[in-house]
């Protein structure tokens, strides 16, 4: 039997997977309530022949799909959840609703798709060659805002990986050789009391001024943080909407961030300080809850080195010209200024050199990549999945997540994943050196940033 390369099992797959992706694409579903989605790559699963197991770490719409026996275990992380207020119509030049209420801002029905295709390469290895280990394949729900994998990873989802890898739509074809950082999201509540606001306004007790006063005192205390450090807010609930009322009632969801979980946890105890001085200012009740955490990203330079050999051996895909002319328009109409945008050159599907530096500064984001990265060496890539300049979390990354150029880059991605886990396989040496530099890195080890006991919970939810 002749053991087929990644990239021949991905390119006979390509019709099922780029279904599914358009299949996702569909059906987009917030953040713990994916089920249609859920479904569509559970269903391709077990029609691979996969071990599927549902409902992991107590989530619905988490799963496994296993396959092979024996070490090394791989695993490759999907995700498929959409954005709420995206949606939009398919390869469209304009912002043009199409009645859901969510869409694939973020490019998740591909991030789904093309980690299943880099699970279904190891498994045609795996059944061709007759080489022990076990590929499995992670669904990962509520990465937009839920942290979802911080929460598997809590739970133990990850314990028995040996390596990992997983992938994010982009618009550059780049192994990731940046950290992100670590976050804690936290309801902040203030109770007080209704009164009449010109009537008896020395009866009422200010939840909103609480609010007000807890925001300020952050403002204050952004001056004096970390440089890697970031606190963000929303306002959930101001109270009513009457100005002749005391506001009795004020809720903010708080987002903070730094380099890692210690730093965060510094800093969230002089937040809560602050929240607990505004309530004290104001005599009013504060009260918070811990709503999610993740981990900044642990790099893992002798896996992302080999990704990177292996993406710079197969050449990327090349749009093609109705893909170039759609860019190129889109560009034009929406996009100039944008970073990068280049109608000339919409998309930058040349493969990037590697760039690692150590101790490079985290870029500002976070992911709940990170938690699974804590606990065992992982790499991860990006592919030129949009056009340049086409930003994340936007109507432009929807309306291309239809497009043959997407649905390419996601089989690019899939094919680089694919043969880097191939390549753990045949290679133990070079597993056991990207386990070697892991542990280094880790140090003591992974402690979750999520209490025990605090379960994932939508945005809507709150
Ligand atoms: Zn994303």
């Amino acid at each position: 039997m002749t053991v087929y390369t990644a990239k021949q099992t991905i390119d006979e797959y390509a019709p099922r997977l780029d279904a599914a992706a358009d299949a996702i694409w569909e059906t987009p579903e917030l953040a713990f309530t994916e089920w249609q989605s859920a479904a569509t790559l559970i269903n391709f699963l077990r029609e691979e022949g996969f071990e599927v197991e549902e409902g992991i770490a107590g989530i619905a719409t988490a799963f496994s799909g296993r396959f092979g026996h024996g070490k090394p275990v791989l695993g490759v992380l999907g995700e498929y959840d959409a954005l709420s207020g995206l949606g939009q119509e398919a390869n469209c030049l304009e912002k043009k609703p199409n009645g859901k209420n969510a869409g694939q801002g973020c490019g998740h029905n591909l991030l789904g798709v093309g980690s299943l295709a880099a699970a279904i390469a190891v498994k045609h290895y795996l059944e061709e060659s007759g080489a022990e280990g076990t590929v499995i394949y992670y669904g990962c729900p509520g990465e937009e805002g839920g942290s979802g994998k911080a929460f598997m990873a809590r739970d133990h989802v990850f314990d028995e990986l040996d390596a990992a890898v997983c992938w994010h739509p982009g618009v550059l074809n780049k192994v990731r050789t940046r950290s992100s950082l670590a976050n804690y999201q936290i309801l902040f509540k203030f109770d007080g009391l209704a009164a009449h606001a010109a009537g008896a306004p020395h009866m009422g007790r200010s939840a909103l001024d609480a609010l007000e006063l807890m925001n300020i005192g952050v403002q204050f205390l952004r001056e004096h943080m970390p440089i890697s450090a970031r606190i963000h807010y929303s306002i959930i609930d101001a109270g009513g909407i009457s100005p002749n009322v005391v506001q009795p009632h004020a809720e903010a969801l708080y987002l903070i961030r730094d380099a890692d979980n210690d730093g965060v946890k510094e800093l969230y105890k002089r937040v809560l300080k602050i929240a607990e001085g505004a309530a004290l200012m104001t005599e009013t009740k504060e009260s918070h809850d811990f709503v999610k955490a993740c981990s900044n990203l642990v790099m893992n330079e002798t896996m992302q080195h080999e990704m990177d050999r292996i993406m710079q051996e197969i050449a990327p895909p090349v749009p093609n010209n109705e893909d170039m002319a759609f860019a190129r328009e889109l560009t034009l109409k929406t996009l100039m200024g944008a970073p990068h945008a280049n109608p000339d050159h919409p998309y930058a599907y040349e493969k990037m050199s590697y760039d690692f530096n150590e101790g490079e500064i985290a870029s500002a984001g976070s992911t709940d990549v990170g938690d699974a990265s804590w606990l065992c060496p992982l790499a991860q890539l990006t592919t030129a999945t949009w056009c340049l300049g086409t930003p994340g979390h936007s109507w432009q990354a929807v309306t291309q997540g239809k497009r043959a150029a997407a649905k390419e880059a996601m089989r690019y991605a899939g094919i680089i994943m694919g043969e880097t886990l191939i390549s753990l396989l045949e290679h133990p040496d070079l597993l056991e050196k990207a386990k070697e530099e892991f542990r280094g890195r880790v140090g003591k080890g992974y402690v979750a940033p999520i209490p025990e006991g605090v379960r994932p919970r939508a945005l809507t939810d709150l």
